[in-house]
């Protein structure tokens, strides 16, 4: 894959370390020998997936000549926060339109990512109910900023366009060089799939690396079949964009949706106990929203047996950390 036809900014320090996850994997018990791929400790405040991301989309932003970034998010967005920190990195402002997808859960005294939003220099924030056209809202907020001749640009919600997604691709062939050089062969790579531009950057670089190692994702909102198309489209488009010259098979999609629990951000028991055991086994954290749920599906499919004796599971883990101080009663052990 050739990255270099594209604008990008330099936001990462080399490879995110691959871990292996010895004391989760003998606690399994099931023989499957787990890694952990640490994109939590990206560069950005706070760390994730976005970073990777954001070094396409900011670039196109400021070749577009643009002084002002705005973006959107669920109220406890990481990807909000890390547009934010990046922006004070390129002296672009930064406007956030939130949307209240669970009613009443917006509050300005919030902890987590909402109380880093301040630190990181946040120019506005605008608060809509769920199910707003999120577009539409970014749009009517560049035309008000136009018209005093700021120069705006629109980084879609999570990044997920095939600009974004570019940024995934990129940690597909990150990764294959990694195991390469470790001589290490990897069964199986699980993510989280949100707005799809990870997953979608991962399949779309699994193929432009001739690589074959499928990548199943976890739901954390929508059932399986809408994420499969969402996530589909957007790989066909992120590897039309990279001039491959395959097309991707809808097969090569996977999503389990039965991790999401009662919805987005709602807390399910499957996931407070991941994020329980990670921390416990790994000194690894994850967050209630992503990681947590993702390697909620990631433990059940051990546990279950879908990975034959003997594989090698490697696991994403994107980061959202911050987001557990805004929830820390989920995870009293009381509860
Ligand atoms: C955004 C996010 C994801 C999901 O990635 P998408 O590209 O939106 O699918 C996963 N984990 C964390 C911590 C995130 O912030």
């Amino acid at each position: 894959m050739n990255f270099t036809k594209f604008p990008r900014r330099a936001y990462l320090q080399g490879a995110t370390p691959i871990e292996r996850m010895e004391n989760l994997s003998k606690a399994l018990g099931k023989d499957v020998n787990l890694f952990v791929k640490r994109d939590d400790l990206l560069p950005g405040a706070g760390g994730g997936n976005k970073t990777r991301k954001l070094e396409f989309s900011l670039a196109d932003a400021l070749e577009q000549g643009a002084d002002t970034i705005i973006t959107c998010g669920a109220v406890q967005s990481n990807h909000s926060r890390l547009t934010a920190s990046w922006c004070c990195k390129e002296n672009l402002d930064c406007h956030l339109i939130l949307e209240e997808r669970v009613k009443g859960t917006y509050s300005p005294e919030a902890s987590g990512n909402n109380f880093l939003f301040d630190l990181l220099n946040i120019k506005s924030i605008a608060v809509v109910p769920g199910g707003s056209d999120m577009m539409a809202e970014m749009r009517k907020k560049g035309d008000e900023l136009k018209s005093h001749g700021k120069k705006p640009y629109i980084v879609p919600g999570g990044a997920s366009n095939a600009i974004g997604a570019l940024g995934y691709a990129v940690c597909a062939e990150e990764i294959m060089n990694q195991l390469n050089v470790a001589h290490l062969g990897i069964d199986h790579i699980v993510v989280p799939s949100g707005s799809a531009g990870t997953h979608a950057g991962m399949v779309a670089g699994m193929f432009g690396t001739n690589a074959n190692i499928p990548v199943s994702g976890v739901n954390v909102s929508r059932p399986k079949k809408d994420q499969e198309d969402i996530v589909h489209n957007l790989a066909e488009e992120t590897a039309q964009k990279l001039e491959m010259k395959m097309s991707i098979p809808r097969e090569a999609v996977v999503c389990y949706d039965q991790y999401v629990g009662p919805g987005y951000s709602l807390p399910t028991d499957s996931m407070v106990e991941a994020v329980r055991i990670f921390a416990k086994h790994e000194a690894i954290l994850l967050d209630p929203v992503y990681s947590g749920k993702a390697a909620a599906g990631l433990l059940d499919l051990v546990r279950c047996g879908h990975f034959p004796r003997g594989s090698n599971v490697l696991f994403l883990h994107t980061g959202g950390s911050p987001a557990l101080y805004a929830c820390m009663q989920t995870f009293r052990k009381e509860n």
